[in-house]
């Protein structure tokens, strides 16, 4: 079922995702080259979004052991905070969702690691940029599949793969609610948008082949390839005004 947000509803959430923006930004500050582990990175996002009385959506969520998935270089996403210590030239995605006052929100963004190889660099722009493609199209009146096009165009024109095990999704009351948001497909198709839908857009992609792996743990998503994988996610509000990101700063964009 879709769920249609209130004013009072989308307030909250904008709440919550400054709470998880807030975390984004401490947390991927202290990432140090040589020195910091994802399991220090996941004690500080739990610290953090616990510090403005919020709790962790991922922590227990159909037993994920962690606040954060953290997803090293060839990790597509849902990566399992371990003891590794990261070097430069890593790509780590962090992503966090936040349960505020009875509301998910859920963001993700892949940083660099000290000084990161041009063809990285590139990587994650053409990821990041993909997103903001997506959320232009997060408009009343759209469909969904407006958005996947949009996203697989720009990816597919940049040279490289969408990931298609995985979407984006609606979220509220529940960490993934209807509809789904896939990073591939068709304009004009799929949902209607309409004013008061949260949807988090979230592209995976890949820079060489677009099939991946679970690892044993049941968790680890891995390019099958090898290759670096890069993953952005924003929860997007749909109204009015055009699509508002409830989980970025606007004071301290990242
Ligand atoms: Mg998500
Ligand atoms: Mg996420």
């Amino acid at each position: 079922m879709i769920t249609i947000k209130s004013k009072s509803e989308l307030d909250i959430m904008r709440e919550g995702g400054r709470i998880l923006a807030t975390t984004m930004r401490e947390v991927s500050s202290a990432i140090r080259p040589g020195r910091t582990t994802p399991r220090e990175l996941d004690e500080l996002a739990l610290k953090t979004i616990r510090a403005h009385g919020a709790e962790p959506s991922f922590l227990g969520y159909r037993g994920f052991p962690a606040a954060a998935c953290i997803s090293v270089n060839e990790v597509v996403v849902h990566g399992i905070p371990d003891d590794r210590t990261l070097q430069e030239g890593d790509i780590i995605g962090l992503d966090f969702g936040v349960f505020y006052k009875g509301f998910h929100t859920d963001s993700a963004w892949t940083f660099p690691v000290g000084q990161i190889s041009r063809e990285a660099q590139r990587l994650l722009n053409i990821t990041r940029e993909s997103l903001f493609q997506g959320i232009a199209q997060a408009r009343e009146g759209n469909r969904v599949g407006d958005i996947s096009q949009k996203i697989q165009k720009y990816v597919e024109g940049a040279g490289y793969s969408i990931v298609t095990d995985l979407v984006g999704h609606g979220i509220g009351k529940k960490l993934h609610e209807e509809p789904s948001v896939p990073n591939f497909g068709r304009a004009g198709r799929g949902e209607r948008l309409r004013n008061g839908m949260t949807i988090c857009i979230e592209p995976m992609v890949n820079a060489g082949r677009p099939e991946v792996v679970t690892l044993p743990d049941d968790w680890t998503l891995v390019t099958k390839d090898g290759t670096l994988s890069a993953h952005f996610e924003h929860t997007v509000a749909i109204t009015p005004d055009g699509p508002v990101l409830l989980t970025a700063d606007e004071a301290n964009p990242l």
